[in-house]
């Protein structure tokens, strides 16, 4: 079955099918590197993670780009959330506050956004383009828009006159006749007096006062790019050949597969991103716009003033490892708001270990053994998930096929591999068809992490000592008793008595 996805653009689910047969192009808005990325970022990133992995799984090709927007931006309230050219440029704010140029504190915050992407097993997209290594592209693109009657220039600053784009709106709903109604007041400064419309937005700001400015083809006065522009500038660069032979023709533009963001993009980044690209090409954007809801915490939105904002390194510091966020995530649909809590943690937590002592399980039993399992096993497990995934990327469905599958075969392993009227298959092949639903679900690295921790003990030697134990506080011995719990510690194996018998699981010490 192909994959379906719900698509932004015509709010429907629909079947996914790449311009390019067996390739799908995809483009991800990244971060603002002027601090470290907060959880709620990394939502969308495992999200765009997912879908590639998905996409690989089913055999295809994917080429993925996610811009680092390391140019100042300015941030704007909500009322003003069309104007690009109000509020405060959080890049210059944070480089005025630690005494370092901007380039210096981009660097250090990009470093720890790859830290957090590798601790959270997303897979590096194939290009991560700096904003500020495209002014050119940007400036040619904006050039193109001015000749096109897209675009207009004041005073050295340029808009983009939106009541030129007949579409405008059509990806958020958000059309101009919407917008009229909420328009009004607030027209008090030089840049909103300047535009023609109230929700043209900007290209490039013309402001010698920026710490971060570049000479532009308008102006004497250095300048900024505005911050939709980049997007456009990088996804055409990296993912179409509108930038063949260095200089932007528009007539090499190819429509591109997917384009993905938090829910918060939708307006006004991306219908503007679409204005720009469209205007300036004269051809459809992307195919499949496809966004995250918001990360909740505790059923709130995130925010340092509500003491619910963490980052990768702070939930490591509670206990809980980056993998456990990426599982607690990916158990939520995305289109529905993840609600993160300690509780849904915990539970991530757990279902993280038993997939860690599962493997464990797997790779200790002999590797040409064969155990006896209901009839067609493999082929339902991997209709079941593939049914999920297919199905507008149902992640959380996908999660409970992979625990399904963990409970039923260690229901025959306890059982020593036989079960009535069942079927016998190599436990290599089990072990295969979990690495691939791991893989899906960007936790297949625990395979090699099991390896690494397990070294030099084997599920016969733990059992053995175990009986050992069992039998010397029989005989009251516990002492001995003792020393043996001691010496499975050692190995990362713990023990818990329970009223029927001794369980063991391994523990690793590092987290
Ligand atoms: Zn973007």
């Amino acid at each position: 079955m192909p994959l379906r996805l719900y698509n932004t653009l015509t709010n429907k689910k629909e079947e996914i099918r790449p311009v390019i047969p067996g390739l799908f192009r995809m483009y991800n808005c990244g971060p603002t590197v002027y601090s470290r990325p907060h959880i709620g970022n990394y939502s969308s990133y495992v999200f765009a993670d997912t879908i590639r992995r998905y996409l690989e799984y089913k055999g295809y090709e994917v080429k993925q780009v996610m811009n680092i927007t390391d140019v100042g931006h300015l941030t704007v309230s909500d009322d003003t959330a069309y104007d690009l050219t109000r509020g405060e440029d959080k890049m210059e704010k944070q480089a005025k506050k630690e005494k370092k140029d901007p380039s210096e504190i981009s660097k250090f915050y990009t470093k720890q956004f790859i830290e957090d992407e590798k601790a959270l097993n997303i897979k590096l997209p194939h290009f991560l383009p700096k904003a500020t290594k495209h002014i050119r592209q940007m400036q040619e693109i904006i050039q193109v828009l001015l000749d096109r009657g897209f675009a207009y220039e004041v005073s050295g600053n340029i808009y983009y006159d939106v009541t030129k784009f007949a579409d405008y709106g059509k990806l958020s709903g958000n059309t101009l006749d919407k917008l009229k109604e909420g328009a009004g007041g607030r027209i008090s400064d030089k840049i909103q007096r300047e535009k023609r419309n109230h929700h043209d937005f900007s290209l490039w700001i013309s402001d010698e006062s920026h710490i971060m400015k570049w000479p532009s083809p308008w102006s004497d006065k250095k300048g900024y790019p505005g911050w939709h522009i980049e997007c456009t500038a990088m996804s055409l660069k990296y993912l179409t050949d509108a930038f063949k032979g260095g200089k932007f023709n528009p007539k090499n533009f190819e429509t591109i597969d997917i384009h993905t963001g938090g829910e918060d993009n939708i307006f006004p980044h991306h219908e503007d991103e679409i204005a720009q690209t469209e205007g300036a090409t004269g051809k459809k954007f992307v195919n499949f716009w496809v966004h995250r809801k918001h990360l909740l915490v505790d059923g709130k939105k995130m925010s340092k003033s509500k003491g619910n904002f963490y980052t990768v390194p702070d939930l490591s510091k509670k206990g809980y490892e980056p993998l456990v966020f990426r599982l607690s995530v990916i158990s939520n649909h995305y289109r529905e708001n993840a609600n993160l809590s300690f509780k849904a943690l915990d539970q991530a937590k757990r279902n993280l270990e038993k997939t860690r002592e599962f493997i464990y399980k797997l790779d200790n039993l002999p590797k040409n053994d064969i155990i006896n399992i209901g009839f067609d096993f493999l082929e339902h497990k991997t209709w079941d998930f593939e049914d999920c995934m297919d199905d507008d990327l149902n992640t959380p469905g996908a999660v409970k096929v992979v625990y399904k599958f963990i409970k039923e075969v260690n229901k025959v392993i306890d059982k020593g591999g036989k079960i009535k009227g069942g079927v016998k298959i190599k436990v290599s092949e089990i072990k295969d068809l979990f690495k691939k639903f791991l893989e899906v679900l960007g936790l297949e690295v625990l395979f090699k992490e099991k390896k690494k921790k397990l070294e030099g003990v084997s599920e016969v030697e733990i059992e053995k000592l175990i009986k050992e134990r069992d039998e010397a506080r029989k005989n009251k011995d516990f002492e001995k008793a003792d020393e043996i719990r001691k010496e499975l510690l050692k190995k990362n194996i713990k023990l818990r008595d329970t009223r029927k018998e001794t369980e063991w699981k391994i523990v690793d010490s590092s987290f």
